[in-house]
Order: structure tokens, then C-alpha cells, then sequence
């Protein structure tokens, strides 16, 4: 809809009136055919009708152009007064800028910008109001904290209001402990859960180390036994081995006075059984020697791995054995050192 007419100061021109409100264009367009209309007018024209208004020449929305700039210009210095001139603004200004004076007016009506208030004032009067609307709000005059508005005032009951509020927290509260509960609760049960299932698992290893340690001791047991049987054996080849020694000394004098006719051939076969029997010595010694280094070989490595198996068995039979060749030795040396003296 186009501007009032009435509200223009001086000669309007007719060609910068609207073809269907006959009124001042307001957002003009132009038609093909070089008539103007207001935006607003032509575009519900055109919802019913394809012609233009004022000759009936075919017309559609596309086809419709700015108006020309020269008329444009006019437009825009027409003098109009103030939309609220009714309410006693005496502004009159030029159309281009109607818009930025009415926008500031002070005679304009406005709302008040209290929430919830439905007056309309105009600009001028809006502070006044404010002042007593019965919708501003403020500070309880008691000092409980509540911001109150002002129609609300008389039936503030401070009291009310702080148990009101103290109820509702504690409410709030109630709720978050019961919930903070839930959750520690719920937490607790997990690491008691875990807890037995650790337990469980540490006995179990407990009990095994159990069994690893029965066995390391009966290994031990076995190989001090094992030991101290060499030990014997060894005492009992240092017995033979001094007797074998006495021997050796008694068989010297015998060996130094042989009967004159014979006494080539009796050094030689002195000679041979001397050789012999140092010979047995020194393997019956290498021998001891090498027990010796078995045993305490076999007691080290069964100290150092604590999950050996049964005590080993084949180096009793062995320690056996060589006590039963030994002996055979010993019988054979002492067969040839009487065979000596005979001779
Ligand atoms: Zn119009
Ligand atoms: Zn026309
Ligand atoms: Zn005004
Ligand atoms: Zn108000
Ligand atoms: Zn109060």
C-alpha cells in the first residue's frame, strides 16, 4: 500500500501515483508498458489477474523492472510529514529519509521493555512509565535475596519463599548423595570382586611354590646323602692310598739286596713292578681325584636350580662301581707286591 496522499507537502506528480491504490508508490516496480505500482499492490493483482491493471496488456511478475531512476529521484525528495503527526509530531522530511526520523520519533508508540508488561507508550513516555510499571522488578526490601516485581510485592512472604527454596535443595541434595551412594557402592563391589579373584590366584601360587619347595629339599636331602658317601670314600682311598705308600717303602730295602747271581734279572723284573705299581697309584689318585670333582660338580649345579628332578641315581652306581674296581686294584697290587717278596 502506497503513501497517503494528505500527508505530502506540495505538488505530487500523477505519474509517481500507484495504478491500483491511487495512493504515493511505496516500493515501486514498473510494468513493461511503463506503469507504476507499489510492490505490495501489484503482487496480490497479480495472485488473480495477468494483465496489467490500468490498460489490460498482458502481464506477468517476471516482466516487472525498478522504476527508472530519474523518477526514482523525484520520488525521493518528495516532503512528507511524520507518521505521528496525529500525536503532535511536526516533523516533515523528505520521503528518502521518512524511515531513520520515524524509527527515532518520539511520538511514536513502542512497547515497555519489561518482561511481561503489555503497555504501549509513546518514546517520550517510556521512561516515566518505567518508573512506576508494575512490572519492574527489584531486590526484596526484607533482604531474603528475591528479586520481586513490583506486582508481586504484597504477597512476598520472605519466610515462604526461604523454606520454599530450602526444600528444594535439600531435595537436590538428598538426590545427589543417594546417587554419589550408588556409585561408590557399585565401585566397592567391583574391587571386592577383584580382590577375591586376587586372593584366590595367590593361594593357588602359594601352594605351588609348596610343592616346588618339598621338592628342592628331598633333592637336597639326596645330594647331601650322595655327598657324604663320597666323602667316605674318599677317607677310605686315603687310608689305601697310605698303605699302598708303606707298602711301597717296605718293598725299597728288599729291592736293594738281591742275591748276587741273580741280581741283573731281579733288578730288571724290581724295576718292572716299581714302574707298575707307581703307575696304579697315580690312576687309582686321578681317579679319586675325578670323583671328587663329580660329586662337588653335581652338588653346585643342584644348588643353583632349585627345580631339579629325582636325586641322580646313575652317580651313586657309578661311585659304587668305582669302589668295587678300586678294591679289585688294591687286590691286585698287594697280589704283586707278595709275589715281590717272595721273589
Ligand atoms: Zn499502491
Ligand atoms: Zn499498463
Ligand atoms: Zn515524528
Ligand atoms: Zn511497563
Ligand atoms: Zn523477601
Amino acid at each position: 500500500m502506497g503513501y497517503d496522499l494528505e500527508r505530502f507537502v506540495g505538488y505530487v506528480n500523477e505519474g509517481l501515483l500507484c495504478c491500483v491504490c491511487r495512493d504515493v508508490l511505496e516500493r515501486p516496480l514498473q510494468a513493461p508498458c511503463e506503469h507504476a505500482y507499489c510492490s505490495a499492490c501489484i503482487s496480490s493483482w497479480l495472485l488473480h489477474h495477468h494483465s496489467c491493471p490500468e490498460d489490460r496488456l498482458p502481464l506477468d511478475v517476471g516482466s516487472l523492472k525498478p522504476l527508472y531512476r530519474y523518477m526514482r529521484n523525484d520520488l525521493n525528495r518528495l516532503q512528507i510529514r511524520c507518521v505521528n503527526a496525529g500525536q503532535g509530531c511536526e516533523v516533515i522530511c523528505s520521503l528518502e529519509s521518512l524511515h531513520t526520523h520515524e524509527d527515532e520519533c518520539e511520538f511514536a508508540f513502542i512497547s515497555c521493555s519489561n518482561t511481561g508488561c503489555p503497555v504501549q507508550v509513546e518514546r517520550r513516555g517510556l521512561e516515566a512509565h518505567l518508573s512506576e510499571c508494575n512490572f519492574r522488578s527489584r531486590e526484596c526490601p526484607n533482604g531474603c535475596g528475591h528479586t520481586l516485581l513490583s506486582v508481586d510485592q504484597s504477597q512476598h512472604n520472605c519466610v515462604a519463599e526461604l523454606r520454599a527454596e530450602v526444600e528444594m535443595l535439600r531435595a537436590e541434595m538428598l538426590c545427589k548423595v543417594e546417587e554419589v551412594r550408588r556409585e561408590m557402592e557399585s565401585r566397592l563391589d567391583s574391587q571386592r570382586r577383584h580382590m577375591v579373584q586376587k586372593e584366590s590366584q595367590l593361594k593357588s601360587e602359594v601352594e605351588e611354590l609348596k610343592g616346588q619347595l618339598s621338592r628342592v629339599m628331598c633333592d637336597m636331602r639326596a645330594l647331601l646323602g650322595a655327598e657324604r658317601l663320597r666323602r667316605q670314600e674318599l677317607a677310605e682311598a686315603e687310608l689305601e692310598k697310605r698303605e699302598l705308600l708303606e707298602l711301597l717303602r717296605d718293598l725299597q730295602p728288599t729291592r736293594n739286596q738281591p742275591p748276587a747271581d741273580q741280581a741283573s734279572s731281579d733288578q730288571h723284573q724290581g724295576d718292572l713292578q716299581s714302574w707298575e705299581l707307581h703307575a696304579e697309584l697315580s690312576r687309582h689318585q686321578q681317579r679319586e681325584a675325578a670323583a671328587l670333582h663329580a660329586s662337588s660338580l653335581s652338588l653346585h649345579s643342584a644348588q643353583a636350580s632349585h627345580l631339579s628332578g629325582p636325586p641322580p641315581s646313575p652317580q651313586l652306581g657309578e661311585a659304587a662301581r668305582k669302589g668295587g674296581t678300586r678294591s679289585l686294584t688294591l687286590d691286585c697290587i698287594k697280589r704283586k707286591s707278595r709275589e715281590v717278596t717272595v721273589i
